[in-house]
């Protein structure tokens, strides 16, 4: 693994990664009363709460990935993707560009029998269900396992990097 890839190895304790969250809520909250509303998130109704506010700040941009710390000063020495180790870590790399991700989605589509999944941002990956001409329920499900999956990803982005 090249470079400090964990918060321990950089001196941040759990107690500080918990107080780095809750500015970065306070500053989600902020940007959504002064949101312009030309990207309107649609909540996935079958799904948990948790992973719908995760897509939710992936589309503000408001995830601790190592490229969103570096513009906020936090030097981590590298900014290399969590789960690949290979490219700059956006949250558009990670969900939709990173070869983890990239396998996840064919493995959902082979298993949904859908068309291949395939993103170019997370504001498309959250468009995709309701682009595919899929039936309502259908359309519901698959903007649901999009959403886990998405959720899934970072969550096995942070076992990587933090355990
Ligand atoms: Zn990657």
């Amino acid at each position: 693994m090249q470079g400090v890839t964990n918060r321990r190895s950089v001196g941040m304790d759990r107690g500080q990664w918990r107080e780095l969250f809750y500015q970065e809520c306070q500053t989600i909250i902020q940007s959504w009363r002064s949101y312009d509303g030309r990207f309107i998130f649609k909540w996935a109704k079958a799904v948990m709460k948790k992973c719908n506010i995760f897509v939710w700040r992936a589309a503000l941009d408001r995830l601790p990935t190592y490229k969103a710390l570096s513009y906020r000063n936090f030097n981590f020495g590298n900014t290399h993707c969590g789960l690949c180790e290979a490219w700059e870590e956006t949250i558009d790399h990670l969900l939709c560009y990173c070869q983890f991700a990239l396998e996840v989605w064919g493995l959902i589509s082979n298993w949904c029998k859908v068309e291949n999944l395939s993103f170019s941002s997370v504001k498309e990956l959250i468009l995709a269900a309701d682009n595919m001409g899929l039936g309502k329920k259908s359309t519901k499900v698959c903007k649901g396992i999009v959403f886990v999956m998405s959720w899934c990803l970072w969550k096995a982005r942070n076992e990587k990097v933090f355990d």
